[in-house]
């Protein structure tokens, strides 16, 4: 481990691996541990964050790559966007690639992580929809070489938290040998944050479609009943392609609809107020980015 103070009273430490990590987290509680540095910086300069003292993740070498387990994928929480992109690993996790290809300019994809995307949680995060369908999992490091693992869907809930002093160490992604896509609006040609993005995974081996909504809401929104209702209407043993265009349509309906609902009627029994513009428009978003992204999986 290395430690260098700059100016001004910031020390950075750099330790080499994850439990020297979590070490140098509990010696320093006022610590902040930074990975590619994107959001944190941003938060830094503009003026939001004073960390006393960060601690570096970009030396660990063991959260920087991936390797199989048990049907698995373990993918270390430091691989970057860029490294995901790449053709190998998009034969692997085809969606997380797509993703990782479509989170911000070449800069941010170089030096942002899987877990900086994880942990900021923030409603744009291109990989979370995609880790939601795949129901992926975090491996957290805890204090003395402890590790635990939850759902990533509990952590961006907020239904389990990362206790201070933790770090994300690995994301456990199911290998499901199918095809998967993320699509994501922006609503501008280039790169830029998302206005609506879907991920959708064929698991065929449990005749399940999973499809999640980004960017709609705090955490992306899974719809529950239009998967298990388009995946009751496939047939798995012989032409998975073949599915009517209407239905794929109607399924767009109904992800959009469960994502961004109607109003409900008021107590008084009076009619609802309409859904404003933007969010019939945002609607229409989601549900042709839903009927393309299930068009894609099934051709
Ligand atoms: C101009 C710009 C454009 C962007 N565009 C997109 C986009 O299109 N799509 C998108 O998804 N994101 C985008 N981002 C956001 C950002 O690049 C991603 O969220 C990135 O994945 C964050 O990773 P990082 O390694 O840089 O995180 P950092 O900035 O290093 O850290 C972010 C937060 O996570 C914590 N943290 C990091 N790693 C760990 C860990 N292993 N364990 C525990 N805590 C950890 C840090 O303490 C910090 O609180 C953009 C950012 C910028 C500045």
């Amino acid at each position: 481990m290395t430690t260098h103070a700059p100016q001004a009273a910031h020390t950075v430490t750099l330790p080499g691996t994850l439990d020297e990590a979590v070490a140098a987290l509990a010696a320093m509680p006022a610590a902040v541990p930074v990975a590619g540095g994107t959001d944190l910086m941003a938060a830094v300069n503009s003026g939001l964050l004073r960390p006393a003292a960060l601690v570096g993740l970009g030396r660990i070498s063991e959260i920087r790559g991936w390797r199989y387990l048990d049907g698995h994928a373990l993918l270390g929480a430091g691989l970057t966007h860029a490294r995901m992109g790449r053709p190998d690993f998009a034969a692997l996790i085809p969606a997380l690639a797509a993703a990782a290809r479509a989170a911000g300019p070449p800069q941010i994809r170089n030096a942002g992580t899987l877990g900086g995307n994880i942990v900021t949680a923030a409603p744009t995060g291109d990989a979370l929809p995609v880790l939601a369908a795949l129901e992926a999992t975090v491996i957290i490091a805890g204090p003395e070489g402890s590790r635990r693992e939850i759902p990533v869907s509990h952590l961006l809930a907020g239904v389990d938290l990362l206790n201070p002093g933790e770090l994300v160490g690995f994301v456990r992604v199911p290998l499901l040998h199918a095809p998967q896509t993320f699509l994501k609006a922006t609503g501008r040609t280039g790169p830029g944050r998302a206005t609506a993005s879907v991920a959708l995974v064929l698991d065929p081996a449990r005749r399940g479609v999973r499809c999640a909504v980004g960017a709609v809401a705090p955490m992306p929104l899974r719809p529950l009943e239009a998967e298990r209702w388009v995946a009751s209407l496939i047939d798995w043993d012989g032409n998975r392609g073949g599915l009517d265009p209407q239905v794929t349509a109607a399924f767009g309906e109904y992800v959009a609809a469960a994502c961004i609902p109607d109003p409900l009627p008021l107590q008084d029994g009076s009619e609802p107020i309409p859904l404003p513009p933007a969010a019939i428009h945002l609607r229409r978003t989601v549900a042709a980015l839903a009927r393309r992204a299930l068009g894609r999986a099934l051709a």
